[in-house]
């Protein structure tokens, strides 16, 4: 039985469901898999809670049709819609004119006017993930949303400098992510690839913060009214 003390020790957040249900979230990342990894449960948890979530992949490199299926697959488990930025079959995005990509992003962002926008940070270590982290930069001059960047999205575990600001509880939400990132087959299982870390890290991240599983976000920008 738990005492009084202890019950005042328990964190106390705010919903997302308050601050986002009935409006668009803006989710982007650079390829197949990165949104699941890095937000998975907080996506889940922002479709489920009435939030618009949209699922943006800037492109696909190679094996489009396989990746595509598994984006779709990734996106039906959340509960997002799915949206690809650079269309039409495998492309590169270090092929693509910074001012083009920022031009796409502002035409998403003009067309969606979102609450929220999502992304990598600058502490990621794969330039396709810096390139978009930069084209988000400058679209936030075009209206207000809250910003967010997610830890960096990886197969294979690597250091990084990444120090979030606040964190989402995703403990009824890491299933579905979980799931969601198994719908990756061609990154995981066909690489014999376990994904059993993304789990362990929201468990570490949770306990951080006093609940089971959690993500961690850095705050680009946040208006408190
Ligand atoms: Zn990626």
């Amino acid at each position: 039985m738990k005492r009084d003390c202890d019950l005042a020790l328990q964190p106390q957040g705010q919903s997302l469901a308050s601050r986002y249900s009935g409006r668009t979230v803006l989710a982007i990342g650079a390829h197949p898999d990165d949104l699941e990894i890095g937000i998975g449960g907080m996506l889940a948890k922002l479709a489920r809670d009435g939030a618009k979530v949209v699922m943006v992949i800037a492109s696909v490199p190679k094996d489009f049709e396989v990746r595509m299926a598994e984006a779709r697959r990734g996106a039906e488990i959340l509960g997002c819609e799915l949206k690809l930025l650079l269309d039409g079959g495998p492309q590169r995005l270090e092929d693509v004119k910074t001012c083009d990509l920022v031009g796409m992003l502002d035409g998403i962002i003009r067309e969606r006017e979102p609450a929220a926008v999502l992304t990598h940070s600058n502490a990621d270590f794969h330039n396709d993930h810096l390139l978009i982290y930069n084209a988000c930069l400058p679209t936030q001059r075009l209206r207000y949303f809250d910003f967010f960047c997610f830890h960096p999205s990886m197969c294979r575990p690597v250091p990084t400098a990444f120090h979030p600001r606040v964190y989402v509880d995703v403990s009824d939400t890491i299933d579905t992510k979980m799931q969601a990132i198994k719908a990756h087959a061609s990154q995981f299982r066909c690489r014999a690839l376990s994904t059993d870390m993304y789990r362990e890290f929201a468990h570490v991240q949770g306990r951080l913060v006093g609940v089971e599983y959690a993500e961690g976000l850095d705050v680009m920008r946040m208006l408190l009214a």
